[in-house]
């Protein structure tokens, strides 16, 4: 059965407030990733937004630009709001989305 386009998530203040990256297991050792959260309240006054400031929102931004990310860790993107508002579970692929690539 097709799918309504309603997987592709959106880079946008709303989805980067309700994503759970920031606080996932996977990056909570990466240097890169705190740097990036360090400087998050100025990456969010920039418009355009620029993925690569933004440690989160994978799931339509696409792979992680850090690299000492650690994906042997949990991905909690299951529980995070964004996933079910746009059913990201009926997707591929359904988790690291760091890894993995976004939402398609
Ligand atoms: S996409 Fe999943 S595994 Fe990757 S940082 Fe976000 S919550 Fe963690
Ligand atoms: S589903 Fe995962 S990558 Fe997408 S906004 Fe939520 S926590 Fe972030």
């Amino acid at each position: 059965m097709a799918h309504e386009s309603g997987h592709r998530v959106p880079f946008a203040l709303e989805t980067i407030g309700k994503c759970l990256c920031p606080t996932c297991p996977v990056q909570g050792g990466s240097q890169c990733v705190a740097e990036l959260k360090a400087g998050l309240d100025e990456a969010l006054r920039s418009n355009p937004l620029k993925p690569e400031k933004v440690p989160g929102v994978y799931c339509g931004t696409g792979k992680a630009d850090c690299t000492d990310i650690d994906t042997n860790q949990v991905c909690i993107c299951g529980d995070c709001a964004v996933f079910a508002q746009f059913r990201l579970g009926d997707a591929r692929p359904s988790s690291y989305y760091c890894r993995a690539g976004a939402s398609q």
